[in-house]
């Protein structure tokens, strides 16, 4: 094994803007529908949710956004993070691909995440905002804002999926130990955590129930705003830093991808990695596969319906065009927490529409052998999340050694397992099982979908 296996861009190679894809979109994103009057929502309706920068974000047809001062002196605590050739994990698969992977495990809290954490809570604070209210999956969301908090002085409020409260007590300890409060959802501090806890006490909850929670924690007070994750428009452009520097480090090594793989929950670190590959291709560029990996245990863009749908289960978000699973969907608790979304970001939507993007889907002991196997080579025990991810590269990489392809892959590690041992001492103890979701459950969820005029 010869050659380099780690570009590293210097602090002064980092991008000063975000890439926003709405900007090259061939055909207009689909407006956001507000559920009452069924006309697009304007920013006065946001408001009560979202600092005014965010919301200008939200629809902006810039095709960059500056990244102010102090985002990118938080940024440059880890940023740019390094690309890594994965050699040791193409000797192990005897494949003729050349595996690359973006990294962003070295982040303070071992994901993609404070990416849009450190700017959410920049632009909540120059508007004057005091309080953030939020849900997390996994914990990884509620671990990045809480620090992000942290940084800037504001306080954070987190409701955390049940199941993954009580699977995960380390990412609840991280996110109070930077003052955040924490609530398992479904909670009794709000009407929708009581709805939910009234029709099924064991509830074992799911991020539409907690976003359903926070949103209604945040529109009761003035100095209180929402802040999300994941699939908003916003979100995945300021993900975009991810696929910006991979592309000057791919430079460096004198490489272009063939191949693009990123998992998808919400759709923002596969955002992130691609939506720069992408937008090259929408300006006249190289042709590129684009891959999305979901759990088949929720799967929003391989089994899901493009309709629009609401945010959360309580049904208090607008309505956004894109694949669902319907908002009343509960995935079976996997341990993959970040991925058990029933919806997909609009502009992945979109793009999987439109032929950009390839869905598919694996079951998680599938995952969880490609993350032992790159761990194996590569020395990084990937979170589960991102074990799909690996998973869809090293399939993509055996499909080359199968047709004798020299192709080149790139992926984006999205995170760190550190805080998942859990998860991988149960697969190795055997205990993991490949739940499918319910069919019956899914037919349900989908024919509750909200009734749209015929215009939509
Ligand atoms: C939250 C999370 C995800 C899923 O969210 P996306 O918006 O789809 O990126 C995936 N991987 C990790 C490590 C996460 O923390």
């Amino acid at each position: 094994m010869t050659g380099e296996i780690k570009y590293l861009l210097g602090e002064e190679d980092m991008p000063k803007q975000w890439y926003n894809i709405m900007a090259d979109f061939k055909n207009p994103p689909s407006p956001v529908i507000h559920p009452g009057t069924m006309q697009p929502v304007g920013p006065a309706d946001l408001a009560p949710l979202f600092p005014q920068e965010i919301i200008l974000q939200e629809v902006s047809q810039e095709r960059y956004i500056d990244i102010p001062k102090p985002v990118r002196n938080i940024y440059r605590q880890w940023r740019p993070s390094p690309l890594y050739r994965a050699r040791r994990l193409e000797e192990a698969l005897d494949t003729p691909a050349k595996i690359y992977y973006k990294y962003e495990g070295v982040s303070p809290a071992g994901s993609h995440k404070p990416n849009t954490a450190i700017a959410q809570a920049f632009y909540n604070k120059v508007e004057g905002v005091k309080r953030l209210t939020t849900e997390t999956g996994a914990g990884q969301w509620g671990s990045s804002l809480s620090l992000a908090g942290a940084f800037f002085g504001l306080e954070v409020e987190v409701f955390m999926v049940k199941v993954s409260y009580q699977q995960k007590p380390y990412r609840r300890a991280f996110m109070e130990t930077f003052g955040a409060t924490v609530h398992a959802s479904p909670s009794e501090i709000t009407n929708a955590g009581r709805a939910v806890l009234a029709q099924n006490p064991n509830s074992t909850g799911s991020l539409g129930i907690a976003i359903s929670e926070a949103v209604e924690r945040a529109v009761q007070r003035d100095d209180t705003k929402y802040s999300l994750g994941s699939v908003l428009n916003h979100v995945l452009m300021h993900q975009t830093i991810i696929g910006l520097e991979a592309i000057k480090q791919l430079e460096m090594a004198g490489d272009y991808p063939d191949i693009v793989v990123g998992c998808t929950g919400g759709g923002s670190n596969f955002g992130g990695i691609a939506f720069p590959f992408i937008g090259e291709m929408l300006r006249g560029g190289k042709k590129v596969d684009v891959i999305a990996v979901e759990p088949a245990a929720c799967p929003s863009i391989t089994r899901g319906k493009y309709a629009y749908d609401f945010g959360d289960t309580g049904k208090m978000t607008p309505l956004v065009k894109m694949h669902t699973l319907g908002s009343a969907f509960v995935p079976p608790g996997f341990h993959a927490g970040g991925l058990r979304y029933h919806g997909m970001a609009p502009l992945v939507s979109q793009l999987v529409e439109e032929g950009y993007i390839k869905g598919v889907a694996y079951h998680q002991t599938q995952c969880f052998a490609a993350g032992v196997q790159f761990g194996r080579a590569e020395g990084i025990l990937p979170a589960p999340e991102a074990n799909h991810a690996v998973k869809g590269a090293i399939d993509a990489a055996l499909q080359c050694k199968r047709e004798g392809k020299k192709k080149t892959i790139l992926f984006n590690l999205c995170g760190h397992g550190n805080f998942d041992m859990q998860a991988y001492a149960d697969y190795a103890a055997g205990k993991l099982k490949d739940e499918d979701y319910n069919q019956q459950e899914l037919a349900m969820a989908l024919a509750g979908l909200p009734k749209m005029p015929v215009s939509a």
